[in-house]
């Protein structure tokens, strides 16, 4: 025992001295009662009590000791050098404790100690401000226990300090530098959303050039050339597009916009785009939705397709024998929500276990040589990372190298109710067709749009008229009536929302309503909403894409040019007829644009009669033997097929021979079918006919 005496008095101060003295003779009354206990019991009690000792003089730590009972408490000297007192300066009772505490943090501590006391915590530990004898203040830890008798009443309480100012300096110091980081990054994400968005209005008029040139007279060499421009010029704004997506991820600005939707529609057209590529590669490519999997859904389409044409381009460019499945399952349901469960499986290079997290972040490959042979800039799969999570889903992969990956991605979307939710009618590969020429009016200031524009309208039969700037746009609606009007928002003197909104003053004489398309390079939050806001009928990106722009136009020739008049004002002459233009059974510039090769396209020519047969003969079996499944199966196929070739009937007959098929009535079926058949006879030889030897 009298070692443990030296080792506890180690600090030589008489307090402690005195408090071991009396802790000896606890001990020894302790053994007294304890009139047997065995030896190997008191050999463990004295040892635990060395370990304590040695404890306290090993760390830089303070003790203290309350006697809740006399307010008596012992602070033991590094206790009072920690806030730089000498061990007989400081009285060792309650109030010295307390009164070292900062004013702000006093009430807090308290509490904390009295909820300790009574019960209600299990644990005292606490931080606080405590003044030191220089007038500054450190920062202290605080832990303890107390010991209770048989009622639970506290009535002695021991425990330590621990000076934590440097750990709170640095955590202080680590919270800023990370509020300097992100608002950093946010700068430069705000930053490279507005570069990204500027340069997108001069790739407007490169794009547009190329589209226009391409559909010229070129020799062999020249149209080379302009299709590897054409190439160079999709890819950067691909890659623009990207940055714009993830800076606007970064800093906060991306929004869905969500509305109703067919997700077969979604998915089939995809694959249909998709499929070109696999194709080139000799890839199988397959998709298939489950049957429980409900198609009206409400949500995001257009995000929804970038995730999928991300997943589905990677699978296909990191393949190369083999092939690609997309499979679409029900997760779960609820009676307004929808989870989906989206798979992308490849038989292509897969990738190694220690990247399949850090591939979905941004800027991220799986190998250093990826970006020079396969291209890509690691930040597709961070954007559908971030856009599944907007979707309230997750994306993960499993892969094995060598073997092939699977692409998984969650998400969730309303159903529709019966209520009726404006579709906004899909803008890739859209079976519209025009029914007849229109006349548009293109109000957009610089000369490089209006010429894209203009071109590519008046190449598909319409007749265009351009005004500069907002003032002649008003001053020509006044004088002509136009079947649409495509309005730039950015133009000097009176701006697209100023010029929309006057004519649309005018317009409340006389009844009509002039379909205003807005035309911007804006893509951010809120634009879209902006346009129709003030007036418009609906949004174009820029730069223009022809499939898209056509879209957008010819969906207002239904229309009639005065289609509901007020009701006090006086019924107009109808508009005269326009002449009819009998679409051809496909487009050759749009089959040039999706296949982007002169070679693929004549391959493609040459195989179409021998596929096309195939699937129908498969259709008509199917249909004999009145099974509607392998029927929807061949119809499916084929609509996946036709969509390669810009065969917009003989697509729309697919779709419906798809549809009669799902809903088992064969007696349509048989009806479509038929005409599906001419259609693709046509379709056959129009496709021959452009592709004749010497053409
Ligand atoms: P990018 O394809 O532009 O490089 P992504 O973010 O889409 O960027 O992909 C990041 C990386 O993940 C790719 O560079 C590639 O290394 C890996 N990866 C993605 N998809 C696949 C896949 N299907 N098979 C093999 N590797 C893949």
């Amino acid at each position: 025992m009298s070692d443990i005496h030296e080792h506890a008095a180690g600090d030589s101060v008489p307090e402690l001295k005195q408090r071991i003295r009396e802790l000896a003779g606890m001990l020894h009354a302790c053994r007294l009662r304890l009139p047997n206990a065995p030896a190997e019991a008191m050999r463990e009690l004295a040892e635990s009590e060395e370990r304590f000792a040695l404890a306290v003089r090993g760390t830089n730590d303070g003790i203290w000791d309350w006697d809740i009972r006399t307010g008596k408490v012992f602070f033991s000297p590094p206790w009072k050098s920690m806030i730089g007192y000498e061990d007989d300066e400081l009285e060792n009772v309650f109030s010295t404790f307390e009164t070292q505490l900062h004013p702000e943090d006093h009430d807090r501590v308290m509490a904390t100690l009295n909820d300790y006391l009574a019960g209600r915590i299990p644990r005292y530990s606490v931080e606080f401000r405590f003044r030191h004898k220089d007038g500054s203040w450190r920062w202290i830890l605080a832990r303890g226990r107390a010991l209770r008798d048989e009622h639970g009443t506290p009535y002695r309480m021991a425990g330590s300090h621990t000076d934590v100012t440097e750990r709170k300096h640095d955590e202080e110091e680590l919270r800023k530098a990370r509020r300097d980081a992100e608002s950093a990054n946010s700068a430069k994400s705000a930053f490279l959303a507005n570069m990204s968005h500027e340069i997108r209005t001069p790739m407007n008029g490169v794009i547009g050039m190329s589209e226009l040139l391409l559909g010229t007279d070129l020799n062999e060499t020249q149209r080379e050339y302009l299709e590897m421009l054409k190439l160079s010029a999709d890819s950067l704004l691909e890659l623009l597009n990207d940055i714009l997506d993830f800076s606007k991820i970064e800093a906060g600005r991306m929004e869905l916009d969500a509305h109703e939707f067919d997700l077969n529609e979604v998915v089939t057209e995809i694959a249909q785009a998709m499929g070109i590529r696999a194709f080139q590669k000799r890839l199988v490519f397959l998709h298939h939705i489950s049957p429980e999997v409900p198609l009206r859904l409400i949500g995001d389409d257009g995000r929804l397709r970038q995730i999928l044409v991300n997943l589905i381009g990677n699978a296909i460019k990191f393949t190369h024998k083999g092939g690609v499945t997309i499979e679409v399952t029900l997760e779960s349901s609820t009676a307004d929500m929808v989870t989906l469960h989206f798979k992308i499986n490849d038989t292509g290079i897969g990738i190694a276990a220690d990247m399949r997290e850090s591939i979905f972040e941004a800027f991220t490959q799986a190998e250093t040589s990826t970006s020079r042979r396969y291209g890509g800039t690691g930040l597709g799969l961070a954007i559908c990372h971030d856009l599944v999570a907007l979707m309230q889903g997750r994306i993960w992969v499993e892969s094995q190298p060598g073997t092939g990956s699977t692409f998984h991605f969650t998400a969730a979307f309303g159903r529709t109710s019966g209520i009726s939710i404006k579709p906004r009618p899909p803008r890739i590969n859209q079976v519209a067709t025009a029914q007849a020429s229109m006349k548009v009016l293109i109000v957009e200031d610089g000369h490089v749009s209006q010429l894209v524009g203009a071109r590519m309208l008046e190449k598909r039969g319409h007749v265009v008229t351009l005004a500069a700037n907002g003032r002649e746009a008003i001053e020509r609606c006044d004088k002509e009536t136009f079947d649409a009007i495509l309005m730039d928002v950015h133009m000097p003197g009176i701006n697209g929302y100023e010029a929309t909104a006057r004519i649309r003053k005018t317009e409340q004489a006389t009844g009509r309503h002039v379909p205003i398309i807005a035309m911007t390079a804006n893509a951010m939050k809120g634009d879209r909403e902006r346009c129709l806001a003030a007036g418009m009928d609906d949004y174009i990106a820029k730069p223009l894409r022809s499939a898209e722009l056509f879209q957008v136009v010819e969906q207002f020739a239904h229309r009639s040019a005065v289609p509901e008049p007020a009701h006090e004002s006086p019924v107009p002459s109808p508009p005269s007829p326009r002449p009819q233009i009998e679409p051809p059974p496909f487009d050759l510039a749009e089959f040039r644009e999706s296949t982007g090769d002169e070679k693929l396209m004549r391959k493609l020519v040459a195989i179409f009669s021998e596929d096309a047969q195939k699937y129908l003969r498969k259709a008509e079996k199917a249909l004999t033997a009145g099974k509607a499944r392998p029927l929807y199966e061949a119809a499916h196929s084929l609509k996946g097929m036709l969509g390669v070739y810009a065969a917009k009937k003989a697509l729309t007959l697919s779709s419906e021979l798809c549809e009669y098929a799902h809903a088992g009535d064969l007696k349509g079926a048989q009806l479509m079918l038929e005409q599906l058949k001419k259609e693709c006879a046509l379709l056959g030889d129009a496709l021959l006919g452009a592709f004749e030897p010497g053409i």
